[in-house]
C-alpha cells in the first residue's frame, strides 16, 4: 500500500480514532493529528447505545468498555412536581443486538482505548500538537496543512482526508462547508458527585430525564458517579453559576443530602442543534462533532459521530482497496448520514428538550401517562426504546455500497 493511500485524520476524539482504527486494519495507512498535546479528558459524553457497542466490539473495545463502565438496564422520564416515572426497560432489545442495555461510560475511555491500540498498529501514526488549518485538493490527492503552537506549519499529503476535529472543525472551515442551525439560550451546566441519589430519590433509573416548568434536571450514572445536568439562564454569570454555592443549592434541590456535596467535576457550555450543508468535497469528508451538534438528552451526539466513522471509513476501504468509485461511495456517505443527523438525531434531541421543559403542568402529565402506557405494552415499548437506542436510525444509514 503506498503513501498516495494513505488517509489522513485531523482529530483524536471518538470519530476520528475509530476511524483510524477501521483503516488500518483493513491495511490502510492512516496519519492521525491532534491540536492538543494530549488526549482531552474533560466531561463530555457518557453513553453509549447498544448498536454503538455492537460496531466497537468489531474493534475489539466493547468489552474493554463494558469492564470500565455501568450497565444501565432502564431509563426514565419524570416529573419534577409529582415525582411520577415511566420507566424503559432495555430488555427488550435482547436478540437485537448484543449489548441489550446503555452502557454509562466516559468518552475519554473511549479515546484512551482507541489511541492506544492504534499506537500498536504498524501502519497508523498518532502525531499530538499538530492543528489542522488549511486544505487543497488535486486530482492525485489531498494537501493538509498543519500548525503547532509556536506557529510552525507544515503540510501532509494523502489520498483522502476525514476531518472528526470536533465543532469548531478547521477542516470543514476550510472546505467552506456552512453550519447552519441554532443555538439554543439557555447555558448547560454540569456537574458530578460521588453521592448516590438512587438512595435518596425512590425507584431512580441510571439515566433519567426530570421534566419541570423551571428547573429540569438529567440525572446520569457512571461507574464511580452520578452527573447532574442543569439549565441556568442565557446571561447568567460563569463563575457564579459555576460556585460551590450554586451548585450545592441545585443539587440539595433536587436530592437532600446531609452535609455538602462533594464536587469531583464541574463544566458550563452552550449548546447548539446544527448540520454540515454536506459532508464531502471532492476528497475530504467530516464526520462527528464536525458534521452536526445537537443537545444531549439522548446521548445521541457522539454514538451519531461514531457511526459516521464507521460508515465513512468502510467506504474508504472500498475506495481504496476494491477500486470502488470514490465520488458516488462519498457522495452516499454524505447523503446517508446528513440525512440521519437532520431527521432523527436534531429531531429526536429537540423534541426530547421541548418534553423535559414543558411549562404546561396537564401537558407534562399527559406525556408521562403516554409514555407509562408504552413501557407497559411490549410492542410500543419494543418500537420507543429502538429509536431512543439509535437502532432505526443505524438500520436506516449505515449500508457501505449505494443502492
Ligand atoms: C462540554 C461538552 C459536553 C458534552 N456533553 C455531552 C453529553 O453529556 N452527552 C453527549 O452525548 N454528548 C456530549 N457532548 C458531545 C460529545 O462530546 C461529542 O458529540 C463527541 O465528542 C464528538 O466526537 P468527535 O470525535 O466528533 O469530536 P471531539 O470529541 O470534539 O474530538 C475532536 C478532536 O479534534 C481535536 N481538534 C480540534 N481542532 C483540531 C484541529 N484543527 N486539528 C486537529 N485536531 C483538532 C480536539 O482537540 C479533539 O480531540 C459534549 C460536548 C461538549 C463540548
Amino acid at each position: 500500500m503506498s503513501d498516495e493511500q494513505t488517509v489522513l485524520i485531523a482529530g483524536m476524539g471518538p470519530a476520528g480514532l475509530v476511524a483510524g482504527l477501521i483503516l488500518t486494519r483493513a491495511g490502510i495507512p492512516v496519519r492521525i493529528f491532534e491540536a492538543e498535546e494530549v488526549l482531552p479528558t474533560d466531561l463530555r459524553a457518557s453513553t453509549f447505545h447498544p448498536p454503538t457497542l455492537d460496531m466497537l466490539a468489531e474493534l475489539g473495545v466493547a468489552d474493554l468498555l463494558v469492564a470500565d463502565g455501568l450497565k444501565a438496564p432502564t431509563y426514565q422520564w419524570r416529573d419534577r412536581m409529582t415525582g411520577d416515572a415511566a420507566t424503559f426497560d432495555l430488555g427488550c432489545l435482547e436478540g437485537q443486538t448484543a449489548y441489550p442495555f446503555r452502557l454509562q461510560c466516559e468518552q475519554f475511555k473511549l479515546t484512551r482505548v482507541a489511541a492506544q491500540m492504534l499506537e500498536a498498529e504498524p501502519l497508523a501514526t498518532l502525531q499530538f500538537g499538530w492543528a489542522a488549518s488549511t486544505v487543497t485538493q488535486d486530482e492525485g490527492g489531498v494537501t493538509l496543512t498543519l500548525s503547532a503552537k509556536d506557529g510552525t506549519t507544515r503540510t501532509e499529503r494523502g489520498a483522502y482526508l476525514i476531518g472528526a476535529d470536533g465543532a469548531s472543525s478547521a477542516v470543514r472551515r476550510a472546505l467552506d462547508i456552512p453550519f447552519e442551525g441554532f443555538t439554543y439560550a439557555e447555558q448547560w451546566v454540569v456537574a458530578s458527585t460521588p453521592v448516590d441519589f438512587a438512595e435518596t430519590i425512590p425507584n431512580l433509573a441510571p439515566v433519567t430525564y426530570t421534566a419541570d416548568a423551571e428547573e429540569w434536571f438529567v440525572l446520569l450514572r457512571t461507574k464511580d458517579l452520578w452527573r447532574v445536568l442543569i439549565p441556568v439562564a442565557e446571561d447568567a454569570d460563569a463563575e457564579e453559576v459555576m460556585s460551590d454555592a450554586f451548585i450545592e443549592a441545585k443539587l440539595q434541590g433536587i436530592a437532600p443530602h446531609d452535609g455538602p456535596y462533594p464536587i469531583a467535576h464541574r463544566t458550563i457550555y452552550r449548546v447548539h442543534q446544527r448540520v454540515a450543508e454536506t459532508y464531502r468535497v471532492g476528497r475530504a469528508a467530516i464526520a462527528g462533532d464536525a458534521a452536526h451538534i445537537n443537545n444531549p438528552l439522548g446521548g445521541m451526539g457522539m454514538n451519531g459521530g461514531i457511526h459516521d466513522a464507521v460508515n465513512l471509513a468502510h467506504k474508504l476501504v472500498r475506495v481504496i482497496q476494491d477500486g470502488a468509485d470514490a465520488d458516488a461511495m462519498l457522495d452516499h456517505y454524505s447523503k446517508q448520514r446528513r440525512a440521519i443527523a437532520e431527521e432523527y438525531v436534531l429531531t429526536h434531541t429537540h423534541q426530547n428538550k421541548q418534553v423535559i421543559e414543558e411549562k404546561d403542568p396537564d401537558k407534562r402529565a399527559a406525556h408521562l401517562a403516554r409514555m407509562k402506557e408504552v413501557a407497559a405494552t411490549p410492542d410500543a415499548l419494543l418500537a420507543y426504546v429502538r429509536k431512543g437506542a439509535m437502532l432505526d436510525a443505524v438500520e436506516k444509514s449505515m449500508a457501505v455500497d449505494p443502492a
